[in-house]
C-alpha cells in the first residue's frame, strides 16, 4: 500500500474534496454512491493513472448513473480529461453479462463479476476506438484499466457539454441526418451497433457526438439487429418528436444496412 506515498495522499485528499460539502450537489445519496465508486481497488486504479502521468487532479462529478460515474480531470500538463468509473455493484454485472456472452471478441472470458466488469471497460474503450477511426464522432479513447476509461472531455472550461434532449436544435434536420449517418458508418465501417442511443447518449459540442458506446456490439452478436432497430426507433422517435421528417424505421433500417452481408 503506498500510505507514505504523496500522491495517494493527494488522491485521497482529492476524493475527500469531492465527498465533502464543498460540491452542493453531493447528497446524502449521492455521498454513499462515491464510497461505493471511490472503493480500495479503484483508489488503486487512480492512483496508477496518477502515477503514470495521466491524471494530476480530479475536479469535478458531471454525472451519477447507475452503471458508472463519469468526472472530469486535469492532467499534470493542465489538460481536461473525463474519467468514467464503472461499478462493480452485482446490477451493473447482471446487465452486462448478456452482452460480453455474445460478443466473439470476449469468447472464453469466464471468471469473477470484477473480470468481466474490466472487461467491459475494455469493451467500451475498444469500442470508440473502432467508430474513431470509422470517422464516428465519439470522445477519443485515452486509456483504460481495470474498470477506469480515460477519454476525451467534452464541454468547456466549467460546463460539460449537454445532452442532445438538452438542446435546442437550430437545424435538427442536418443533426437528424448526420446522426443517420454516423449510425452507418458505425455499421458498415465499424461494424459494430451501438445498442443504447438516444437523445441522452448524444452529446453536443457544435454537432452530436455519441457517448456511452461500452455496449455496442458487433454485428455477429445474437442481438445486434434487434439492438439496432431500436436504435433506430429512438433516433426517429426523437426527432419525429421536433418536427422532423424522419424516415420510416425500416427504411432507415435498410439505409444502414444497405451492401452488408
Ligand atoms: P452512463 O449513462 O452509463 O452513466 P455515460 O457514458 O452515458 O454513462 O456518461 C454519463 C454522463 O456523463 C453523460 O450523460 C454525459 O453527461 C457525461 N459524459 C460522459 N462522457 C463524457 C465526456 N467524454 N465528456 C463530458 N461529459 C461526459
Ligand atoms: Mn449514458
Amino acid at each position: 500500500m503506498p500510505r507514505q506515498d504523496e500522491t495517494y495522499r493527494t488522491l485521497e485528499h482529492t476524493v475527500q474534496r469531492i465527498k465533502s460539502k464543498e460540491y452542493g450537489a453531493v447528497d446524502a445519496e449521492d455521498r454513499k454512491t462515491l464510497d461505493e465508486v471511490f472503493d480500495k481497488p479503484a483508489l488503486m486504479s487512480i492512483y496508477k493513472l496518477m502515477k503514470e502521468g495521466y491524471i494530476e487532479s480530479i475536479d469535478f462529478p458531471i454525472s451519477t448513473g447507475k452503471e458508472a460515474n463519469v468526472f472530469r480531470i486535469t492532467s499534470p500538463e493542465g489538460k481536461r480529461f473525463a474519467l468514467k468509473i464503472y461499478r462493480t455493484s452485482n446490477l451493473t454485472f447482471k446487465r452486462i453479462a448478456r452482452y460480453i456472452e455474445g460478443d466473439q471478441r470476449f469468447i472464453g472470458l469466464r471468471g469473477s463479476r470484477r473480470k468481466i466488469i474490466m472487461a467491459w471497460a475494455t469493451k467500451e474503450y475498444r469500442n470508440l476506438l473502432r467508430l474513431q477511426e470509422a470517422k464516428v464522432r465519439v470522445p477519443a479513447a485515452i486509456r483504460f484499466h481495470n474498470n477506469l476509461l480515460l477519454m476525451e472531455y467534452l464541454g468547456t472550461e466549467d460546463m460539460p457539454a449537454p445532452m442532445l434532449r438538452n438542446v435546442v436544435l437550430e437545424e435538427p434536420t442536418k443533426t437528424y441526418k448526420l446522426i443517420l449517418k454516423y449510425m452507418r458508418l458505425a455499421y458498415q465501417k465499424a461494424e459494430l451497433v451501438h445498442g443504447d442511443l438516444s437523445e441522452y447518449n448524444i452529446l453536443w459540442m457544435d454537432g452530436p457526438v455519441i457517448i456511452d458506446c461500452g455496449q455496442g456490439m458487433t454485428l455477429d452478436h445474437p442481438n445486434a439487429m434487434e439492438f439496432l432497430r431500436r436504435d433506430i426507433s429512438n433516433v426517429n422517435r426523437y426527432f419525429r418528436s421536433l418536427d422532423v421528417d424522419v424516415l420510416d424505421d425500416e427504411t432507415t433500417l435498410k439505409q444502414i444496412t444497405k451492401g452488408k452481408k
